[in-house]
């Protein structure tokens, strides 16, 4: 598949997506970004879910959401106004708002909808060494934004049956956007989450998955592990919440991984 070419160089913007709710995608923003943060690289992470679990799940309450991705994206702001600090040192964030569930249709007429998020990307200064766009549960028009301004895309899937359909449409609307709008956009990765080695059918469609995409399957798999799922309502990343547990591990070799993919090879420490 051509669009498992391995990148010239280290990509700047990923896009976490899968149209599947609950498979770890905000999680793994979350934690990829909090670990490539603590290694030393300037991290920004756009909430692009209506839901805002990244930025609640970094330590952004609602009441601090005055400027949010909504506004970027109906032009009403710059990328640049809606960035906070989160509660981890170089990881920025953009957060989001409830009301960017109606952006789907006050976009509609929009004559460049599919491309707001990469010309506001465009227009912000250059400060971050990775942007992550954490995506919603679904392929309409906010995915699409983040998959017209990404390089590369992460997707996490959870081993469980029709695992292996989701990713097929997944991939089928990744190269349509390839072909409309972003001839450089790659799957830069397929994360595998919440992986339970006991579960036959978890290791059957692990299995399955990595006949399909081969090398595009990080070696890395993230073990179900219920301090990750503790994590977000104390507003910090696993990673920082509880360093040994084994979750917190994998997400640090996970990023190890990516860097070492990106050839931009240093070694990480969860903190
Ligand atoms: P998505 O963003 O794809 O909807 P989330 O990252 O919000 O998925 O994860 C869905 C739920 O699963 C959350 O409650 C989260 O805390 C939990 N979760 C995610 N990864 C793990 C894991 N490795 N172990 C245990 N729970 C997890
Ligand atoms: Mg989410």
């Amino acid at each position: 598949m051509s669009d498992v070419a391995t990148a010239a160089k280290p990509m700047r913007i990923l896009a976490v997506a899968n149209q599947k709710g609950g498979v770890g995608k905000t999680t793994t923003a979350i934690n990829v970004g909090a670990a490539l943060a603590a290694s030393g690289l300037r991290v920004l992470l756009i909430d692009l879910d209506p839901q805002g679990n990244a930025s609640t799940g970094l330590g952004v309450e609602p009441g601090r959401r005055e400027v949010t991705s909504y506004d970027v994206l109906l032009g009403a702001a710059a990328l640049s106004d809606a960035i906070l600090a989160s509660a981890v040192d170089r990881l920025d964030i953009v957060p989001s708002v409830v009301d960017l569930s109606g952006a789907e249709v006050e976009l509609a007429r929009h004559p460049r909808r599919a491309s707001i998020m990469r010309d506001a990307l465009a227009a912000a200064p250059d400060d971050y060494d990775l942007i992550l766009i954490d995506c919603p549960p679904s392929l309409g028009v906010l995915t699409l934004n983040a998959l017209v301004a990404a390089e590369g895309v992460l997707v996490p899937l959870q081993c469980e049956f029709f695992a292996l359909e989701g990713l097929s449409l997944l991939v089928r609307t990744i190269e349509q956007v390839r072909r409309r709008f972003n001839s450089k956009l790659i799957i830069h990765g397929v994360v595998l989450t919440m992986y339970d080695g006991r579960n036959n059918l978890a290791q059957q469609v692990a299995e399955d998955v990595r006949s399909f995409l081969g090398k595009r399957v990080y070696d890395t798999m993230i073990p179900r592990n219920v301090r990750v799922s503790e994590a977000p309502s104390h507003g910090r990343p696993v990673i920082h919440y509880d360093p040994g547990c084994a979750g917190a591990k994998a997400y640090v070799e996970l990023a190890s991984e990516m860097l070492r993919r990106d050839g931009r090879d240093r070694p990480l420490a969860a903190e």
